[in-house]
């Protein structure tokens, strides 16, 4: 049986459940695919559920914790009666409208759902180390948004892990806050543009370790050390630090829609006039469609774009 709804969403971040309370009070009736329970930002909730105290999101003058900011966004949609539906998107079809989307079996006959209009919010994750320590301190000392997170740091020794835009960006953002800041890369030069391998080496807070990778971040509960390896000596040592960036790229979730929405030259979901995609009726927001901002206020915002443009899309339709 398939289910037929005006507006289906993919994505239950701050994208995602921005749209729902937008699309739910103008009476589209939305379906909410939020993701299933798992340990990358592709579950419910998104990014946020993985990190500790939002300091910045307005509206909470004493921070609120990550993943009860999500609560409060997931109660907010549902008192609107957005249907929130905690389940994968397996397959989606934008060939043709209604638009359609599988759960599970992604070749069964029958898609699970068909939509006139699709907002896609599935987010993007940050690429890790994969290191032992590396997921049980993320949020107790280990973070991958500088911009989230420096304030925490105030006079402490920080590492930041990678060599590329990113990772400099980060450390230079870090120098506000922090008493040293060490980048950790696994090359003797840096991938980053030349202006900003300037400006880092030309800081004096900034230091290098070249030719080096973290093969574990140790601490009870917080960041304590870190084991590191010499990539050309194989000569093993500890470095002592009291916050880590991993700052090695992150992956846009855009697989359900390789081949039939573009992407921008970054990977991401390429969108103009607002939220518009590629496709006709197809919406994108929050971090699957930004490599630059990647801030939960700013998804929020741009799930109230892709809203307002759904709603007034489906009006032009005569849906
Ligand atoms: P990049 O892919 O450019 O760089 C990733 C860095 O992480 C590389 O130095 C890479 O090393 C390193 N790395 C990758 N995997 C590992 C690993 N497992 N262990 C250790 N190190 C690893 O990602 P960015 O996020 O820095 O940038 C993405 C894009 O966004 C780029 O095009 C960049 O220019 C752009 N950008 C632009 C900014 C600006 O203009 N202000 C700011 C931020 C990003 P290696 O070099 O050896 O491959």
């Amino acid at each position: 049986m398939t289910t037929s709804s005006k507006v289906l969403i993919v994505g239950s971040g701050p994208a995602g459940l921005t749209a729902a309370v937008y699309t739910a009070r103008a009476q589209l009736e939305p379906i909410i695919i939020e993701g299933e329970p798992s340990s990358t930002s592709d579950q419910p909730g998104g990014q946020l559920m993985l990190t500790t105290e939002v300091e910045n999101f307005p509206g909470f003058p004493d921070g609120i914790m990550g993943p009860e900011l999500m609560i409060q966004m997931r109660a907010q949609a549902a008192r609107f009666g957005a249907d929130l539906r905690t389940e994968k998107v397996s397959r989606v079809d934008l060939s043709s409208r209604p638009f359609r989307a599988w759960v599970g079996d992604p070749e069964a006959a029958e898609p699970t759902y068909s939509a006139e209009a699709l907002i896609i919010a599935t987010g993007a994750r940050a690429l890790m180390l994969g290191v032992p320590g590396e997921d049980r301190l993320l949020g107790h000392g280990l973070s991958t948004c500088a911009t989230c997170d420096g304030f925490f740091f105030r006079e402490q020794r920080v590492v930041v892990v990678g060599g590329g835009d990113t990772a400099v960006e980060e450390a230079i953002f870090l120098t506000r806050f922090a008493a040293s800041v060490t980048i950790i890369h696994r090359r003797d030069s840096l991938r980053a543009s030349k202006i900003m391998q300037e400006r880092a080496v030309e800081n004096e807070k900034i230091s290098f370790k070249w030719n080096t990778q973290v093969t574990e971040v140790i601490g009870g509960s917080k960041v304590e050390q870190l084991a590191l390896i010499d990539t050309v000596t194989g000569e093993t040592s500890t470095m002592d630090a009291e916050g880590v960036f991993v700052a090695i790229g992150h992956r846009p979730a855009t697989d359900l829609f390789a081949g039939q929405l573009n992407l921008d030259e970054n990977g991401y979901l390429a969108v103009h006039d607002g939220s518009r995609t590629t496709v006709d009726g197809v919406f994108a927001c929050g971090d699957v469609q930004d490599h630059v901002y990647r801030q939960a206020i700013t998804a929020a915002g741009s799930g109230c774009m892709a809203a307002i443009d759904a709603e007034r899309w489906l009006e032009a339709q005569g849906l």
